[in-house]
């Protein structure tokens, strides 16, 4: 069963993917750590991908494409994959299809006021990296380490707003392209409220647990 996700930073993608991999013992696979991984280990494609970052330019998508088969064909990506990060066109997308069969695209739907609401109000420890949200946490040291509580620059609602027409910009096409396998996820409520359902719909696709 391979599976993409969707979903706008700061929507709970990264909370809903652990839970999944746990429970359907499937692969997540990001780009951005695939591409690290293979210049650490200095493969020839690895040199390749190193040539494109070096330079600032975008890594085409078959050279992306040639290093997403070779990572889904190892052996810990049998019962399949969360692509993660990926697809982010439709043509992308489309080189997709040649090298996976994509059985669902799961959307986590979240207000882009409430995304905002929730970014704007986090906190990060100085010392241990702890994250907190002054929503429900009135200090402003940390509860663990009592480092000093900083509001990090990627949390502040000029960048979050860059962030969102972004990825409205990117995601949109994507999901009228996985109109006919996307499952829709309200993540209003908490991290639980949110996997129930993808948690069934994910069973009655014929994932195992
Ligand atoms: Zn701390």
């Amino acid at each position: 069963m391979n599976i993409i996700l969707l979903g706008a930073p700061g929507s709970g993608k990264g909370t809903l993917a652990k839970k999944i991999t746990k429970d359907f013992g499937l692969v997540q696979i990001s780009t951005g750590d695939l591409f690290r991984g293979e210049i650490a280990g200095g493969s020839e494609l690895g040199l390749k991908l190193k040539s494109y970052m070096d330079k600032g330019q975008l890594v085409p998508d078959e050279l992306t494409i040639k290093i997403l088969s070779q990572r889904i064909t190892k052996p810990d990506c049998k019962k399949g994959v969360i692509f993660d990060g990926f697809p982010r066109t439709v043509a992308q997308a489309e080189a997709l299809k040649n090298i996976a069969k994509i059985d669902s695209a799961v959307l986590i739907d979240l207000p882009f006021e409430e995304i905002e609401r929730r970014a704007v109000a986090r906190r990060v420890c100085s010392k241990c990296g702890e994250i907190y949200s002054t929503l429900d946490y009135a200090g402003k040291n940390c509860a663990k380490c009592h480092g000093e509580l900083f509001q990090r620059d990627d949390d502040k609602l000029e960048t979050v707003r860059l962030r969102l027409e972004v990825y409205e910009k990117t995601t949109t096409p994507l999901i009228d392209f996985y109109s006919d396998r996307l499952f829709k996820v309200s993540s209003l409520g908490s991290p639980e409220d949110t996997y129930k359902p993808v948690k069934n719909f994910l069973l009655g696709l014929g994932g195992k647990k």
